[in-house]
């Protein structure tokens, strides 16, 4: 028997999709990653996703920062006519707000309790030109589906450069919160490329370990929402170089990375930097490899929403969720929220051909 709902992914937007459905009795199998592939790990797409490579995750709506008992026992009080349904009492708690990995493990959970089941597995191939869909997954498995979710996400960017292939798992990383804490980086100089959200983030993460963090930006300018931006703008260990290009990684194969090769692209100088280690935070890529162009996508790589506020894609039957079709907005709020919507629209797609 097909399965009703396939859900490829593991982020907020799949587990999401997930709870929905298993609540509408669809009994959802999600494929959420081989955690065992050192290529996922590099790429940051191991199952939980990128979420779980965050730290402290203070916009998610429902999880204040700080001391989250404290705050239930205080901003919600028994008392509150807002609140009639509000039973203050001492259940537990964690005790305060959430980390990326606690909240996609918790999403999870919570789909798992309502009977998803769950598969460590990647999903290679597609087959959605007939109906029932077949994937395929790195162990040559096949699943037949009636229904696919696709909400795999993104995956980490690296510069493309020869010498940082080289020293991959050797002190060059896309993931701070997976390798930061490595020995090797350990009072160290630590090179991070990028300017937005992630690198800003990454940046005052590796000062916790690094003895100074030189934060590479290719323009005079961060893309960084300005409340992140102006934290790694006042702290003392990170040093912010402007108009900043990376032109190789040096090392050896005993020491890993040894220091960086710059370029100032408004001066033309260029000089060598003492560096442990080089993280690279300079956007993602949506994964999307496995679908070999059988639903189309838009002009930047990412799947197509074909239909105005429906997770529709071109391939009826087949619904995106997620940073795999947002090249905008890619929160963790907004991926769960299309999720949901995808698994709607999911459900009535199977209603409306009787196929449930
Ligand atoms: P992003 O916003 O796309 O920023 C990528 C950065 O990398 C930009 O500063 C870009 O420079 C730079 N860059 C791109 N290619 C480069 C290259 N070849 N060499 C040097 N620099 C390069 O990506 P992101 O930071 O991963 O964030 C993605 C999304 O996740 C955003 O929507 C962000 O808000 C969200 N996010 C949120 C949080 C949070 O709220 N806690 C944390 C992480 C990410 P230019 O600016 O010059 O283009």
């Amino acid at each position: 028997m097909p399965e009703k709902v396939v859900i490829i992914g593991s982020g907020p937007a799949a587990w999401t999709a997930a709870i929905y459905a298993a609540r509408a009795t669809l009994e959802p199998l999600v494929i959420q990653g081989n955690p065992f592939d050192d290529k996922n790990r590099q790429n940051g797409t191991l199952p939980l996703g990128q979420l779980a490579l965050t730290t402290e995750v203070e916009n998610f709506p429902s999880w204040p920062a700080g001391d989250t008992r404290a705050y239930l026992k205080t901003a919600l009080k028994a008392d509150d006519p807002d609140f009639p349904y509000w039973v203050a009492g001492d259940k537990p708690q964690p005790t305060h707000g959430i980390n990326g990995p606690e909240l996609v493990a918790l999403m999870r959970q919570q789909a798992v309790n309502f009977g998803t089941r769950v598969e460590s597995k990647d999903v290679v191939s597609v087959d959605v030109k007939k109906k029932p869909f077949t994937l395929t997954t790195h162990d040559g498995e096949t699943v037949e589906a009636l229904s696919i979710i696709v909400a795999t996400g993104a995956r980490a960017n690296y510069l493309g450069l020869p010498s940082e292939d080289a020293f991959k798992n050797k002190g060059v990383s896309a993931c701070a919160v997976c390798d930061g804490f490595l020995p090797r980086f350990r009072n160290q100089p630590i090179v991070v490329v990028g300017g937005g959200d992630s690198a800003v983030e990454e940046a005052s993460y590796l000062t916790k370990f690094a003895s100074q963090v030189h934060l590479f930006v290719r323009r005079d300018a961060l893309r960084a929402s300005k409340i992140m931006a102006d934290r790694a703008l006042s702290n003392p260990k990170i040093d912010m170089r402007w108009h900043t290009e990376l032109d190789e990684v040096l090392g050896d194969d005993k020491r890993g990375v040894t220091a960086i090769r710059a370029r100032n692209n408004k001066s033309g100088e260029k000089y060598e930097l003492p560096a442990a280690g080089l993280f690279l935070a300079i956007g993602h890529t949506p994964n999307v490899g496995f679908l070999d162009g059988q639903v189309e996508l838009t002009p930047h790589g990412f799947l197509k929403w074909t239909t105005l506020g429906r997770t529709y894609t071109s391939v009826e039957g087949v619904f995106a969720a997620g940073d795999v079709a947002d090249d905008y907005y890619k929160q963790a709020i907004s991926a769960a929220g299309t999720g949901c919507m995808a698994a709607l629209d999911a459900e009535r797609y199977l209603g409306h051909h009787g196929l449930i």
